[in-house]
């Protein structure tokens, strides 16, 4: 027999390719460059030994969850883990989207959003970012006040633009309407604000963390979500009960135990960046967006081209230029500096080849 069609949504729906191909230095999907290692890879890996395979996992993680509760001075009811950033950004759609639902999306930004939005008939509703990918207060402020928009996202430091949301134009989203306001600070240990200080105050916020980018546990598969425990207790219903395995629960409870210790890698990468950016800036001709992520958003002549370019010279930076608020856009992880440099030296090539500059 043939098989009948699947759920109608699917057909507005094209799997998500992080066009990730393997080259010798990847620059293309916001990694930490440092694998875990030294004292703290050991302790994992004793940790690990003793976790029984046998038995299902604590279903909501409670000895992570505790321990990220403590370490932002919040009850446990308050933070929710799940299976990566993606696991959770799925729950909040199944939450708080659904037919005759809508979402909010400031684009350009990153993409799971309206594909998770998609995939629950949840109406989308776009307004663009301005011309520097900041968020276009006003128009986003008079959106929400109609009092139709169940749940936004705003993304900081916006993946892959880089810029980061304003405390004002945070309090103004909050103010406006009930409106979940879910801001996704999967970057946000590179930033020097965070939307932490109005989690108390204000209900209709959710801020949402990842072991993947800053903590160097990408291959983990580990997030949490802070927010009132009411709007915690709605995720929890939709959730799959045992998704964030035991091993993973492990290893990200020791790593946060010792988080510390990511912080000179953090700050190396974030020096690193600012090479870097001074570096593609005085290359005189693509515009270097300001960053206050892992990564930089540059806009050159024929982007794609040299995307193609870069990877035969073995070197992976993630290519946006097809949608079109990123024409020309390319997204350059910040890696080893030994990688960077590889980076600077075949856009050189590239560059000079062309004789744009
Ligand atoms: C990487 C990322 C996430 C979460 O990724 P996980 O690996 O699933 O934790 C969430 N939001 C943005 C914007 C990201 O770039």
């Amino acid at each position: 027999m043939p098989v009948r069609p699947p759920a109608p949504a699917l057909a507005s729906i094209d799997v998500y390719d992080p066009h990730y191909v393997v080259c010798e230095t990847m620059l293309s999907a916001n990694e930490n460059p440092w694998d875990v290692d030294g004292a703290l890879r050991q302790a994992i890996n004793e940790a690990l030994a003793r976790v029984p395979l046998h038995r299902y996992p604590d279903p909501l993680a409670q000895t992570l969850r505790n321990l990220i509760a403590d370490a932002f001075d919040l009850d446990p009811s308050w933070v929710l883990v799940g299976n990566g950033g993606d696991e959770l950004l799925c729950d909040l759609a199944l939450a708080w989207g659904g037919p005759d639902r809508t979402f909010l999306s400031v684009p350009p930004t990153f993409s799971v959003y309206g594909h998770n939005a998609r995939l629950t008939n949840t109406k989308i509703v776009e307004v663009e970012r301005q011309d520097d990918f900041s968020i276009d207060r006003d128009t986003v402020v008079s959106r929400l006040a109609l009092g139709d928009i169940d749940y936004m996202i705003v993304t900081s430091p916006n993946n892959p633009t880089g810029n980061g949301l304003s405390d004002e134009d945070l309090l103004a989203l909050l103010e406006v309407s009930d409106t979940l306001v879910v801001v996704d600070e999967a970057y946000g240990e590179f930033a020097q604000h965070s939307a932490l200080p109005f989690l108390q105050a204000y209900p209709n916020l959710m801020i949402l963390h990842t072991f993947s980018k800053a903590y160097s546990m990408a291959g983990v598969r580990v997030g949490y979500v802070l927010a009132h425990p009411e709007v915690i207790d709605q995720l929890i219903k939709v959730r799959q009960p045992y998704s964030v395995s035991s091993l993973s629960q492990v290893v990200a409870s020791v790593a946060f135990a010792h988080r510390e210790v990511f912080k000179p890698r953090i700050d190396a990468i974030l020096k690193e960046r600012k090479r870097l950016e001074e570096a593609l800036k005085a290359f005189n001709c693509m515009t270097v967006y300001p960053s206050e992520a892992n990564f930089v958003l540059v806009r050159i002549p024929e982007a794609h081209e040299l995307w193609g370019y870069l990877e035969n010279q073995g070197v992976l930076v993630r290519d946006f230029s097809a949608n079109p608020l990123l024409k020309d856009c390319l997204r350059i992880s910040v890696g080893l500096s030994e990688e960077n440099d590889r980076l600077l030296s075949a856009l050189g090539s590239w560059i000079h080849a062309k004789g744009y500059c």
